[in-house]
C-alpha cells in the first residue's frame, strides 16, 4: 500500500506521515500560520470575493467607480492569496500542501493579472473618451 508525504507527496512506509522532518515542520508552521490568520484572510477574502461582481455590476451605471472597486478587489485578493496562500482543504487533500500552495499562489497571480487588465481596460475607456 503506498502513501504520500502529507507535506510534499513524495511516496512513503505506510507507518510514515512524511518523509521527513523537514517535511514535518513546514507543516506545522503552515497550520501555525493559518490558524494566526485564519479570520484576517476569511474576512479580507470574503470582502474582495464580494467586491468583483459589485464593481461590475456597477460598471454599466458608473464605469470608473465600477472599474476601480473591481480592479482593487482583485490587487487586495490576489496580494493576499501570494502572502497567505491558504488553498482550501479538498486542494490539500488532493494535491497534498506543498502544491496546493503553490496552485494558491499561482491563482493569486492570475487574479493579479486580472486586476491590471480590468486597470488597462479603465484607462482604454477614459482615453476614448
Ligand atoms: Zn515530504
Amino acid at each position: 500500500m503506498l502513501k504520500k508525504c502529507d507535506y510534499c507527496a513524495k511516496e512513503i512506509s505506510y507507518f510514515e506521515q512524511y518523509c521527513s522532518d523537514e517535511c514535518h515542520a513546514k507543516t506545522n508552521k503552515f497550520y501555525e500560520i493559518s490558524e494566526k490568520f485564519e479570520k484576517l484572510f476569511s474576512i479580507v477574502n470574503m470582502i474582495c470575493v464580494f467586491g468583483i461582481p459589485v464593481g461590475i455590476f456597477l460598471f454599466p451605471f458608473a464605469k470608473v467607480p465600477g472599474t476601480i472597486v473591481a480592479s482593487i478587489s482583485c490587487f487586495i485578493l490576489g496580494v493576499l492569496l501570494l502572502l497567505l496562500p491558504f488553498p482550501t482543504d479538498n486542494m490539500i487533500s488532493k494535491f497534498k500542501l506543498k502544491k496546493a500552495i503553490k496552485i494558491t499562489r499561482i491563482i493569486g497571480i492570475c487574479v493579479i493579472v486580472l486586476g491590471l487588465l480590468i486597470c488597462g481596460f479603465l484607462f482604454f475607456f477614459l482615453l476614448s473618451e
